[in-house]
């Protein structure tokens, strides 16, 4: 939030927010307000220009759409500080336990003890009465350690449990962090930490590392026929394609907007344009069909540039290249692949 803003500012920045808000349809959550009084508070450029595109484009503000801003200009803070909540509340619950294990070791030796003191004022010349009220103290001594550790074994599943509860939530936390809210598959953030450990794993062993880019063709014209709702089903569609050609050690990603991108270690340039083509013939020969509606949207391509890694270079210098032959796809005509060996002047990044 705007630290720098008079009450009187903040005020007419709440106020301007929420008459917006009110006219678009969009719910007054607090992730939504904090985009909009950012919007209204000129806080970021990157921001104000998205938001006044999709105002211009006559958006629809659905709730996806609305999650997805939201995370994509500030969910950094409100994941970050749930994950950290989630793991501060583990820690807490596995002290419990270390805890509640400390205490039953304690018990049981204080019950040991307890029992060698009773054989101790066992004497040989006992009297029937004596050895009575000796099995009596036993016995009440064991009934309570029978029930202490029936208690402890409660709370100690009890705490196991809320451990376990901790760790899938903390895990659910993790996964949507790095998920895409439209498509379900990586988001920037993911791919931008995938790429750099393939980059350093390729570096330190000398194997292939391949990137394609894809990029929907002329995606504006066919929202602006269709309706934004209808194009974010395409891209879902898209991301489907990518999830469906790919195997188990690629990362297809959400780049961004109508942008995707594939990760492929060990993989060679002339198999990664395969794969690219395999992916743009497959989309290129379908109709793009709304089963509810019955509806036909026509096809719809894509084009790809891929990228080969050079061991040592900085990553983005890949990311460039493979966008680099993507724009040469685009000019020869769209819905192709071109790789960067086909490039018509390479620009050495790496310098
Ligand atoms: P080109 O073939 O040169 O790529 O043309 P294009 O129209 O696809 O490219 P341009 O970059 O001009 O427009 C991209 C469009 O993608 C603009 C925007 O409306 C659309 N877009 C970006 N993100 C989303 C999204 O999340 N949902 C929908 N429905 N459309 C999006
Ligand atoms: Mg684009
Ligand atoms: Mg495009």
């Amino acid at each position: 939030m705007d630290t720098t803003a008079s009450i009187e500012q903040a005020a007419a920045f709440a106020e301007s927010a929420l008459k917006l808000m009110a006219a678009q349809g969009i719910p007054a959550t607090p992730a939504n307000f904090t985009v909009w009084y950012a919007y209204h508070a000129g806080q970021s450029d990157e921001l104000t220009r998205a938001l006044d595109s999709m105002l211009d484009d006559k958006a629809e503000f659905t709730r996806e759409r609305n999650q997805e801003i939201h995370e994509k200009y500030f969910s950094f803070e409100g994941e970050g500080h749930e994950i950290r909540e989630t793991t501060g509340r583990l820690q807490t619950a596995v002290n419990n336990v270390l805890g509640l294990l400390g205490e039953a070791g304690r018990e049981q030796s204080d019950y040991g003890e307890k029992l060698a003191g009773f054989s101790g004022e066992l004497s040989e010349n006992a009297d029937n009465e004596q050895v009575a009220a000796l099995v009596r103290g036993i016995l009440s001594e064991t009934q309570q350690i029978v029930e202490k550790s029936q208690a402890m074994e409660s709370r100690l599943g009890q705490s196991t449990q809320q451990i376990d509860e901790l760790r899938r939530h903390l895990e659910e936390v993790q996964r949507e962090a790095m998920t895409d809210a439209l498509t379900g598959i990586a988001n920037r953030k993911y791919f931008d930490a995938t790429l750099r450990a393939a980059a350093k794993d390729a570096t330190d062993t000398g194997e292939e590392l391949c990137l394609l880019m894809i990029d929907i063709d002329h995606f504006k014209k066919f929202n602006d026929t269709y309706g934004h709702l209808i194009g974010d089903e395409v891209l879902r569609v898209v991301a489907r394609l990518l999830r469906d050609n790919v195997k188990g050690r690629d990362t297809p990603a959400r780049y961004g907007g109508e942008e995707f991108s594939v990760i492929l270690p060990q993989t060679s340039l002339q198999n990664a344009a395969n794969l690219a083509e395999q992916i743009r013939g497959t989309l290129a020969a379908r109709k793009v069909h709304d089963k509810r509606t019955d509806t036909d949207y026509g096809t719809l391509t894509v084009s790809i540039g891929a990228g080969r890694f050079r061991p040592g270079e900085p990553q983005e210098s890949l990311v460039q290249r493979a966008d680099q032959a993507l724009y040469q796809a685009k000019n020869q005509g769209r819905n192709r692949v071109v790789t960067e060996d086909a490039l018509d002047k390479v620009v050495d990044l790496a310098g």
